[in-house]
């Protein structure tokens, strides 16, 4: 398993200014060895929890697949298909959800590959959970989030711009003494 820890990054921007219990202005104060968000009126601290984020691999042939990205973060690049978790769902479930919507396949065997902490600019903290799925149907077509769905031989891959989705790609082929040219 690899672990990405980022230890300089800026997490005022995912701070709140105002009480989001009661609207008073937060105060800041040391609360269990970090200074952290509170508020001096109800008592509500903030504590800055990772958002879980689901990617799926999809290998065939030597050919993973991906999706050209419709939206930002990374809007136009290919990466794999993948998305935020919902609520209470699992993330078996989301990856299950994500990949029929963003590919139209359908896929239940799930294996888990990895996961990696990491700081996003535009998200704040995620754990990123990577899944496999060895068996699939249907035929790829992009979703309503996607720009277009192709397999991409491990010798040609794309400028892929998460490094979790690279470190995903490579766990999977190293597990799988699969040869990759591209990646550094
Ligand atoms: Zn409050």
């Amino acid at each position: 398993m690899v672990i990405i820890y980022i230890i300089f990054y800026n997490m005022e921007k995912f701070e709140f200014n105002y009480c989001p219990m009661c609207s008073e202005k937060l105060g800041r104060k040391n609360i269990e060895g970090k200074p952290r968000k509170f508020c001096p009126k109800c008592g509500y601290i903030q504590y800055i929890n990772p958002t879980p984020v689901v990617a799926i691999l999809i290998e065939e042939d030597g050919k993973i697949l991906f999706v050209k990205r419709k939206y930002e973060p990374a809007k136009h690049k290919w990466a794999l298909p993948g998305g935020f978790v919902d609520d209470v769902e699992h993330p078996e479930i989301a990856a299950k959800r994500e990949l029929k919507e963003e590919t139209s396949l359908k896929a239940d065997n799930f294996k888990f590959i990895g996961l990696y902490a990491y700081m996003s600019e535009i998200n704040g903290p995620i754990l990123m959970i990577g899944y496999n799925a060895d068996r699939y149907s249907g035929k790829p077509k992009p979703g309503d989030d996607a720009e277009d769905v192709s397999f991409y031989s491990i010798d040609d891959l794309p400028d892929i711009p998460f490094v979790s989705h690279q470190f995903i790609i490579k766990e999977y082929l190293a597990r799988h003494q699969m040869k990759k040219t591209v990646m550094g």
